[in-house]
């Protein structure tokens, strides 16, 4: 689809925000888990002062339609559970989502296991999209992400990713737990937890230019 470049900056996968998605690994979480995602591309309104989740549009590929990103948010409890991608209201579509790498990973690695049930997951799961946009509230109510809010956020989730990956998976698997993945992990979380603070801050209160 062709955007109007004036009107709005195009994110892909050549954007910060989307580009952290595909790297960070510790995502795989966040996307197998919950379900949460990000699309393949956005749209981000060059004009006004409006936080930048109600200037960020999520256009759907099938119908043209343009999403306003509060339609796919933790206030209208639609920011998660969306394993298949973010489900089009208008068209009953599904928007295409850029998987993180480590997922993708995971997921070919256990198609042996799931691929049976893809399409009847895939069915049930669209089967019950419609309910969840029925009611939405797309005027901004969460409030501005601050300084604090977002550290601590990424802190807490770069530590529970430390103690998932280096303490609980390797027990998990029956694998050693060496001081040497203990000292190594201590800069990979606290800079994946950093990184997927600040991608949140960006995410919820970014003001255009
Ligand atoms: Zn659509």
């Amino acid at each position: 689809m062709i955007y109007d470049k004036e009107k709005y900056k195009i994110w892909n996968w050549k954007s910060p925000v989307i580009l952290h998605w595909i790297i960070n690994p510790g995502l795989v979480i966040n996307e197998l888990i919950l379900g949460q995602t990000i699309p393949k591309v956005m749209l981000i309104e060059r004009e006004g002062d409006k936080p930048f989740i109600q200037r960020s549009l999520i256009p759907c590929p099938h119908c043209g339609e343009l999403h306003s990103g509060l339609k796919y948010s933790a206030q209208n409890k639609t920011a998660i559970k969306n394993w298949f991608g973010f489900y089009c209201d208008k068209c009953t579509k599904i928007i295409p989502v850029q998987r993180n790498l480590t997922s993708l990973l995971v997921l070919i690695m256990t198609f042996p296991i799931w691929g049976w049930f893809r399409n009847s997951l895939k069915q049930s799961w669209l089967d019950k999209q419609p309910e969840r946009y029925k009611n939405l509230n797309l005027e901004l109510v969460t409030p501005q992400m601050t300084t604090k809010n977002w550290l601590k956020m990424g802190l807490a989730w770069g530590l529970f990713m430390y103690l998932t990956m280096v303490f609980i998976f390797p027990f998990i698997m029956q694998e050693e737990i060496t001081q040497k993945s203990m000292l190594i992990g201590i800069p990979i979380w606290l800079i994946g937890g950093l990184g997927f603070g600040f991608t949140m801050k960006i995410w919820m209160n970014k003001k255009a230019r």
